[in-house]
């Protein structure tokens, strides 16, 4: 099966903006009536007094509600679906750390649009059917698993489920089948490559990888660039979210010069997450999309939390499709410093400007003292014992983070390995403050 297949329709990538506005309302408008069939958003909808009429154009979106995570918590597990669940065949569903866990549901229709999205990423990125696909990422309910298993093999390439973990058996597997691509998490692909070196593996001379979609969890450019730079590779960023099916939302195009949101699946709006109306181009603000070709659950103006900017709507590769900023971190993992806003990405894009750094680091939160303070771990890349280098390095890291943070965190420098890794997504900032309220 090629791209050409059935089931990929490659016409809808080069669509003038005119074209894609025009499908949208068409979709739109079809989505808003299907969701009549959901429970949630007929009360809803009757709640505001809003007719799937009511919606003319594409600035109508603005009369629907948004819809939000705790929306998702409240109708726990299946009073949002707009199809019996008979039709459903499969759920992926959140943890739940934080209250009841979130559950999509999807039907057969949906996992193949599903497919087909990623499957169009990954082409975009220059995958063909002759490419061996080694997917890094945890399987089961977590989306990177199975969305990327199945949009590769809609591509044809051959794929290699190898899941998450154990480092040793991914770079056989690299090795012995010839792997030309990977997806992981960008946490987890530095670790893959820190193990290569310790094997003796030159990812150059060793493999014929070329390619890798990293995504899943925020990541500087300047981690990008590290990633490109270590494995010889093409890293391209892609972002997905569970509550729109997962991987294939947004991706790199070859530019690499934003993600391309795929409008022909969304609408894509960029609002203040205080007063929600709609920012200008080129502000920062909070991502919310509204789905406009699922069958199963389909979730109109969903608020992201996500963060992130339009940087344009045409691109050199001819594709239309909005072009946004790579994600600055969701509004809940902004820290607040003694009233400083600041995003973890902006001290990873420091760290890594310095290459005495390896690429684990781990941000503490504490209290001493009624004073709240931050401390930056980081790994240094080689062992050295000449303590005056070590700490000139250090008062170098923590001038340049001053000048981006507008704080002056502590900097321990630690050996390499001694920070905890995840097999998921990374976890950057652990907050021990005492909370006076
Ligand atoms: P969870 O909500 O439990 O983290 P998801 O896998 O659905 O599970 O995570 C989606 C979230 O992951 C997004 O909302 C976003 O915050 C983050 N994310 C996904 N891809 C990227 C990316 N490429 N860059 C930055 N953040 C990303
Ligand atoms: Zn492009």
């Amino acid at each position: 099966m090629d791209y050409k297949s059935e089931y990929l329709h490659p016409q809808f990538e080069a669509l003038s903006r005119e074209e894609l506005e025009k499908l949208q309302i068409e979709r739109l408008q079809a989505t808003v009536r299907h969701c009549m069939n959901s429970p949630f958003y007929k009360q809803r909808f009757e709640e505001c007094g809003l007719k799937p009429e009511d919606i003319k154009s594409l600035d109508d979106i603005r009369k629907i509600p948004f819809t939000t995570k705790q929306d998702l918590r409240d109708t726990y597990p299946f009073g949002m679906a707009s199809v019996p669940l008979t039709k459903c065949v499969r759920l992926h569903s959140s943890s739940g750390t934080t209250g009841n866990p979130t559950v999509i549901l999807h039907t057969q229709k949906d996992l193949d649009e599903w497919a087909n999205a990623v499957a169009r990423c990954l082409w975009m990125v220059g995958l063909r059917p002759d490419d061996v696909f080694q997917n890094s990422s945890g399987y089961g309910m977590f989306t990177g698993g199975l969305g990327f298993q199945y949009g590769a093999e809609r591509l044809g390439a051959l794929t290699v489920p190898a899941a998450a973990g154990n480092s040793l058996r991914q770079i056989k597997f690299i090795k012995d089948f010839g792997t030309t691509a990977i997806h992981a998490v960008p946490s987890y692909v530095t670790r893959l490559y820190e193990v290569m070196r310790e094997q003796g593996v030159d990812p150059r001379r060793d493999t014929k990888l070329k390619v890798l979609a990293i995504g899943a969890e925020p990541h500087s450019e300047e981690q990008r660039k590290r990633i490109e730079d270590m494995l010889g590779v093409k890293a391209y960023n892609s972002f997905g979210m569970s509550e729109m099916c997962g991987p294939g939302v947004g991706f790199e195009c070859k530019e690499q010069n934003g993600l391309h949101f795929w409008e022909d699946y969304y609408i894509v709006e960029i609002v203040d997450p205080e007063t929600l109306e709609p920012v200008p181009d080129g502000e920062i603000g909070e991502l919310v999309l509204t789905t406009l070709n699922r069958e199963a659950m389909p979730l109109l103006r969903y608020r992201t939390r996500d963060l992130t900017r339009v940087l344009g709507r045409t691109c050199p590769c001819g594709r239309n499709h909005i072009r946004l900023d790579r994600m600055k971190g969701r509004s809940d993992d902004m820290i607040v410093l003694r009233g400083v806003n600041i995003f973890p990405i902006q001290i990873e894009k420091i760290l890594m400007q310095f290459e005495e750094l390896a690429n684990n680091y781990l941000i503490t939160l504490t209290t001493d003292e009624d004073n709240d303070n931050m401390t930056v771990e980081v790994e240094l890349d080689k062992f050295d014992d000449d303590y005056g280098r070590l700490q000139k390095l250090e008062k170098e890291i923590r001038r340049r983070l001053k000048d981006e943070i507008l704080l002056t965190p502590f900097v321990r420098l630690v050996p390499k390995g001694s920070l905890p890794v995840s097999e998921g997504k990374a976890v950057r900032v652990v907050d021990k403050r005492t909370v006076y309220q």
